[in-house]
């Protein structure tokens, strides 16, 4: 038997839709798995809503979920508009067997001939009249009487009434084939051997498999993959929701969290859900696919990513916080980042972030010159008994200090709570509040041991002269 191929059809209209992905994913496991082949063309026909940037786009996206160009397994991309003249060829086909046929009705000539037989659509009108090619003439299909049955590999058999298709159009009078055909013109050509596509087409499917066959090919394996839904269980949509897969990569999720993610949408792994690529590409299958929609749900999405935040490496991490370090919006000038202080810090960080945008506010103070100082904040915990106290004492104690690592910081800032009768967490507002002007952060003595000795007892004298 000659080796599995899928393919992704998608247009270029815009952003990457992370329904795409999932399909695309889907298709991609299936293909490494079997030693298939995956491709890609793009259905560019559409020339008002077609933008070629967007090829490009879809390219992108695919490399950034790892279905890469380069991999022995990626064949393409192919663009569906080099292959016109194969779709009008294939409807050629079809009209000398009899399968098609010229047709000159208009759009309101079927209205009148509807309202006179009180009927809607269109009732093969043309079918006997033997019209030949003409100015404002289409090709329909001549769609034959009895039950069309798809084998659907999630669905099971899906039956259609023949009697309620009408017999479609498949060149446009503009010489135009229809989308449908070209889409399996183009599968037969490209040799496809499955069709996973979202469940939105399996009304199409009917018509593509009478396609195939009056083509003269047997019908693909059909597998139609259950769409993505909201919490109001609506299909997400550009109009509603984020969908643009770019957009999530811009926010700072990690590429192997929204694989994972986009793989439990519409499969259950055996193991636990959040598992490495390898070992979802080997165990999944179509037949485990479910039918009912799958909740694009954010909040999970955002579990997945922290959890593979925490995962990284510190210098993994830092690789990928490097975007938003020394962007725009870090909130401290890029030339005063420091690689060795933030590595250092990285396990603090990382559990404290659900997209890696977050690092970037996690660390801002040891990066400012002066902290920047959240009023409210600072009002509140030097409003406390014994707050300004802890902190001069504890600038005489960190003066003194030997040894200035984080162990060091904390025994003697929790012996000055001691005498006061504070726990550490009251006893460490005052200082936190000084080196950083907040009264929450990441674990206060490992950040105090990266500031250093020097810019601590700076930060720590400026708040006790301020508060005099
Ligand atoms: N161009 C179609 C789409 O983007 C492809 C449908 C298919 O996969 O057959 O929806």
């Amino acid at each position: 038997m000659s080796s599995p191929r899928f393919r992704i059809a998608p247009s270029p209209t815009g952003y990457f839709h992370v329904g795409g992905a999932r399909t695309a994913l889907f298709n991609w496991a299936l293909a490494r798995q079997l030693g298939g082949t995956f491709v890609l063309r793009i259905e560019d026909t559409d020339t008002d809503r077609n933008r070629p940037e967007w090829t490009q786009g879809i390219i992108d996206a695919l490399a950034w979920i790892g279905i890469s160009a380069d991999d022995p397994h990626f064949e393409g991309p192919y663009l569906q508009s080099d292959y016109t003249q194969q779709h009008v060829a294939a409807v050629q086909q079809l009209v000398d067997a009899g399968k098609a046929y010229y047709c000159d009705m208009t759009a309101a000539d079927i209205e009148a001939r509807n309202k006179a037989e009180g009927s809607t659509g269109y009732a093969g009108w043309s079918r006997d009249r033997n019209l030949g090619p003409g100015p404002d003439r289409v090709v329909r299909f001549r769609v034959l009487a009895g039950t069309t049955i798809v084998r659907d590999q999630v669905r099971g058999d899906v039956e259609f009434d023949n009697a309620l298709i009408e017999d479609f159009v498949l060149l446009r009078s503009n010489g135009a084939p229809v989308f449908l055909l070209a889409n399996v013109v183009d599968d037969i050509h490209m040799r496809i051997s499955h069709v996973l596509r979202a469940e939105e087409h399996l009304s199409n499917t009917p018509k593509q498999q009478m396609l195939w066959e009056a083509l003269g090919t047997p019908s693909p394996v059909w597998a139609h993959v259950p769409l993505l839904v909201n919490e109001q269980r609506k299909k997400i949509s550009k109009r509603r929701d984020k969908v643009a897969l770019e957009q999530y990569r811009a926010e700072g999720y990690l590429a192997n969290a929204m694989v994972n993610y986009l793989m439990t949408l519409g499969w259950t792994p055996k193991g636990p859900e959040v598992q490495p690529w390898p070992q979802i590409e080997g165990d999944f299958r179509l037949e485990d696919v479910h039918l009912s929609p799958a909740f694009f749900d954010l909040k999970k999405l955002a579990a997945f990513n922290g959890d593979y935040i925490r995962m990284l490496s510190a210098h993994e991490f830092l690789e990928a916080c490097r975007p938003w370090l020394l962007g725009p919006d870090a909130g401290f000038p890029a030339d005063r980042f420091d690689e060795t202080k933030f590595l250092a810090m990285a396990p603090h960080i990382q559990p404290r972030c659900v997209t890696l945008a977050d690092a970037p506010g996690v660390v801002d103070f040891l990066f400012l010159a002066e902290p920047i100082i959240d009023q409210d904040a600072w009002a509140k915990v030097f409003a406390a008994p014994d707050a300004v106290a802890v902190l001069r004492e504890a600038i005489v104690a960190y003066d003194a200090m030997v040894e200035w690592n984080h162990e060091a910081l904390k025994s003697t800032l929790e012996a000055i709570g001691a005498t006061h009768d504070l726990k550490l967490g009251k006893t460490q507002a005052p200082v936190r509040a000084a080196v950083s002007g907040r009264s929450v952060g990441p674990p206060l003595f490992e950040a105090l041991e990266v500031l250093g000795r020097d810019e601590t007892l700076r930060r720590m004298r400026n708040a006790e002269a301020a508060l005099a």
